[in-house]
């Protein structure tokens, strides 16, 4: 069936890259948290069903009924080499179709762009992935070392049914693994007037919790002191407005002393925060990796307007440097006071690797082909990826999915936005360097 790279111009043919990710936003994979999905089973085939055509012999497993994912072994050049993870995770975040200017699910190309709900976070590198693995295949080459190529469900739920099931319950399929690459790093942006990429090399640490508080039900109109929507908007308030203060590590030094040296500006007249904002688009990212966040993020409580009920709860979001998890949850009981219950509904831990070394190398010589010159930077995320899980099997994982962008997208600012939108053009970049790094590594 033909394909083509914008509706209105049906000359020019989609690139492979653009195909794959657009038939992956097809399948509805939203995971709603909460044990809530609509499964990555369909999407899980479609994956598998292409690795097959390239040779391979896929595996899928199910956690749950309709929580698949896939994994699969492509033997390398040399065996002796320790084994790189290649993953990617097929489910996506709810998308809103009243707020979004197309539809999230429909894998619209328009204006040069693939536009839907994972364009962004992750169907992008999913597709980079399989087109790099068969361009590498499909020329009767093998890659440089083992990889292990995996398609992970859950991870926008903390990847219980996905990335951890797998390394808790099968360890063996990442066996002889050493390091792993995945999402959110590797994109340009733009500083100073220079693209630069990031390279993600942490990740911070995640504590999502849910306050309770409890009070007297009763009609409206009485007199109630003992209210739990009072008393949850109280302790809401508190976490929100806290100010964390900035503490930086290893990762951020380096970066913001990198920002500094591009900027040609002096580091210790010039704040973290402000050479943060420098990065554009990134800083929403970046200033978020210099302190620990607490951002509440839902609120559920009453059921009619004349009834105070007796039960309000309020999800938070917490997001701590590596190794403050316990001093943060400390801080927020505190905050909120022993009349409100925290209920821990899901923790992991945060990384940090070296920004050196021959994988980081590597990455960098398959950019500098690719896009020469543009200096290579390294983060620490502010979100998680599936690599927490990974490191449980001591597998050191970093964020490399590589696309060149324009300098006006707002790319960090659409991983769960409205209208994620990839431009083709970057997922034909990422095709070609995810294809030399793992035909070179
Ligand atoms: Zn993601």
């Amino acid at each position: 069936m033909a394909s083509w790279a914008d509706d209105t111009d049906p000359a020019t043919p989609l690139d492979l890259t653009a195909e794959l990710a657009r038939d992956l936003i097809r399948f509805d994979t939203t995971n709603y948290g909460e044990g809530r999905s609509n499964g990555e089973t369909d999407a899980a085939e479609y994956v598998a069903e292409h690795l097959r055509g390239l040779g391979l012999a896929p595996e899928l497993f199910d956690s749950e009924p309709g929580r698949t994912s896939v994994v699969v072994r492509v033997p390398g050049r040399n065996r002796d080499a320790g084994a790189l993870v290649v993953h990617g995770h097929l489910d996506v975040v709810p998308a809103d179709p009243e707020t979004w200017s197309v539809d999230p699910f429909a894998g619209v190309i328009k204006d040069g762009l693939l536009w839907g709900r994972g364009a962004v976070d992750m169907k992008n590198m999913d597709a980079m992935i399989l087109a790099a693995l068969g361009d590498i295949l499909g020329a009767g080459e093998a890659p440089a070392r083992d990889l292990i190529v995996a398609f992970f469900a859950d991870e926008e739920a903390g990847g219980v049914l996905g990335s951890h099931y797998l390394v808790d319950t099968r360890p063996e399929l990442f066996a002889g693994a050493t390091e792993a690459i995945s999402e959110v790093g590797g994109y340009s942006i733009t500083l100073g007037g220079q693209r630069a990429y990031l390279l993600q090399t942490g990740e911070k640490a995640l504590i999502w919790i849910k306050l309770v508080a409890r009070g007297d039900a009763a009609h409206g109109s009485r007199l109630i002191r003992n209210n739990a929507v009072t008393k949850l908007a109280t302790a809401v308030a508190a976490i929100g407005r806290r100010e964390w203060p900035i503490r930086l590590t290893d990762t951020t030094t380096q970066l913001l002393a990198e920002i500094a040296r591009i900027l040609d500006v002096d580091p210790q007249r010039v704040g973290p925060d402000e050479l943060a904002l420098a990065t554009g688009t990134a800083s929403g990212f970046i200033q978020a990796s210099l302190r620990t966040t607490t951002n509440p993020t839902l609120l559920k409580a009453g059921y009619k307007h004349n009834v105070i009920p007796d039960l309000a709860e309020a999800l938070i979001d917490i997001r701590t440097l590596p190794g403050e998890e316990d001093a943060v949850l400390a801080e927020v009981a505190s905050l909120v006071g022993p009349d409100i219950e925290i209920v821990v509904m899901h923790r992991d831990i945060g990384l940090e690797s070296d920004f050196g070394g021959p994988l980081v190398d590597a990455v960098v010589g398959s950019l500098h082909r690719h896009d020469p010159g543009a200096p290579v930077l390294p983060y620490l995320l502010s979100a998680g990826t599936d690599n927490k899980a990974l490191s449980k099997l001591g597998i050191r994982g970093y964020g490399f999915a590589p696309l060149r962008l324009p300098a006006e997208l707002d790319f960090p600012g659409m991983f769960h936005g409205v209208d994620e939108r990839v431009p083709l053009d970057a997922l034909v970049f990422g095709r070609r360097v995810l294809t030399d790094l793992l035909s070179t590594y």
